[in-house]
């Protein structure tokens, strides 16, 4: 199967789940998450109508950049202080924000860029060692401290569910995914708009998107599987 016909029953699939939770197709953005696959491939994906993509490591968004117009970069993937400065001026949205610290280097070198950096808070929901992320019952405090930093703007969590073969097993984890969110979003907290959700990939974005998910990233539902020694 070519990179369209996936991507023909990947919007089929959710358009009826935005279906079953009373939305529309367009309110779910797709994120194809490109790490590791080559320019040609993912301009394939670009020219077939996908404009977001999803990265992992701030030096493959840096070599992939200037290679490919007209779409909007997002990291996804953990990030380490260190390496703010090669994408502040280069990606849309931080799905990944996990403690103050690295809040406080985001607002400072978007400041700097003249930029004010959209931002996901990145909540463990699992609790699983391997997963990065803040626990839930932290999430709102670290929001809160975010929302204080003028060139910072919190726009959402994400979470990353643990990998299984049934997507059923990550519902519970989505749904409370969504608690949390609604939640804060009743706060009214100057400063965090709780716009998006970003949860569900290739294995579990249809119940994702059933259980509240207005971001999906996928990457090997979209490309294939992924060959990490190119
Ligand atoms: C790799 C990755 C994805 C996509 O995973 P697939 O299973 O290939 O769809 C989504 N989110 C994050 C944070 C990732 O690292």
């Amino acid at each position: 199967m070519g990179i369209k016909e996936k991507l023909d029953i990947i919007n089929a699939n959710i358009s009826a789940a935005a279906e079953k939770s009373g939305r529309k197709r367009q309110d779910i953005l797709l994120l194809a998450v490109s790490k590791t696959v080559e320019v040609p491939r993912i301009k394939e994906a670009v020219d077939l109508g996908l404009v977001d993509l999803g990265e992992n490591k701030p030096q493959e968004i840096n070599r992939k950049y200037p290679e490919i117009e007209n779409v909007r970069w997002h990291q996804i993937g953990h990030l380490q202080t260190n390496k703010v400065k090669y994408i502040i001026d280069k990606v849309c949205m931080i799905h990944s924000l996990d403690s103050l610290h690295l809040a406080e280097e985001i607002n400072k070198r978007a400041e700097k860029a003249g930029v004010v950096m959209d931002v996901l808070i990145e909540v463990n929901i699992s609790g699983d060692q391997a997963k990065h992320g803040i626990p839930p019952d932290e999430a709102e405090g670290l929001a809160l401290a975010v929302s204080k930093l003028p060139n910072v703007r919190v726009k959402g969590l994400m979470t990353v569910a643990p990998y299984s073969e049934d997507p059923e097993d990550n519902r519970a984890y989505f749904r409370q995914m969504k608690k949390l969110f609604v939640d804060i979003a009743g706060k009214n907290y100057d400063n965090i708009d709780m716009k998006h959700l970003s949860m569900g990939m290739t294995n579990d974005y249809i119940v994702a998107i059933e259980e509240g998910a207005d971001i999906v990233r996928i990457g090997t539902g979209i490309f294939g599987e992924r060959n990490y020694n190119i």
